[in-house]
């Protein structure tokens, strides 16, 4: 049985997310992020990865990224929350969800999609709706640029 279900989002109101079908202890790996490995090349030169912050492109090493926006990976329906319960975690050309949290089933499988602070990133709002939530999808070591309540180290969500 799958430690998750497709349904629709409470955070991404128009889209789909993933929510645990049992409780998962922290340090649980979910699923395997999976997708396309293509070379940095091809990722320079391809029109799909002009955004600055492709949410579902990985970097895998010096040669290689990993393009998840396919189909066939459920991962890509993980939501970023400003109070994460999972992370991406890889090691060579594997790539994986694991739990950062205890999460209780029923609860929404979040990740955080590690944009980094710019002049764009208004055009990223966050909805997670969490109490840590600073409005935007920013990493969480450069939340403190945008709202001083974040702390430059703060860590008390993990
Ligand atoms: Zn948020």
């Amino acid at each position: 049985m799958n430690l998750y279900r497709i349904e629709k989002s409470n955070i991404d109101r128009t889209g789909r997310g993933l929510y645990a079908t049992k409780d998962i202890k922290k340090g649980t790996k979910i699923m395997d992020y999976i997708g396309n490995i293509i070379t940095k090349k091809q990722t320079e030169v391809s029109e799909k990865f002009d955004n600055t912050k492709p949410i579902y492109l990985f970097n895998l090493n010096t040669r290689y990224d990993l393009d998840g926006d396919v189909s066939w990976n459920t991962a890509r329906l993980i939501n970023h929350s400003c109070s994460n319960n999972c992370d991406y975690e890889g090691k060579g050309l594997k790539l994986w969800v694991i739990a950062i949290k205890d999460i209780k089933k029923g609860e929404e499988l979040t990740c955080d999609y590690g944009f980094g602070y710019d002049a764009d990133y208004k055009q990223f709002p966050c909805k997670c709706g969490s109490i840590n939530c600073v409005g935007y999808i920013i990493r969480e070591g450069s939340r403190w640029r945008v709202n001083k309540k974040f702390k430059k180290t703060q860590r008390a969500n993990r």
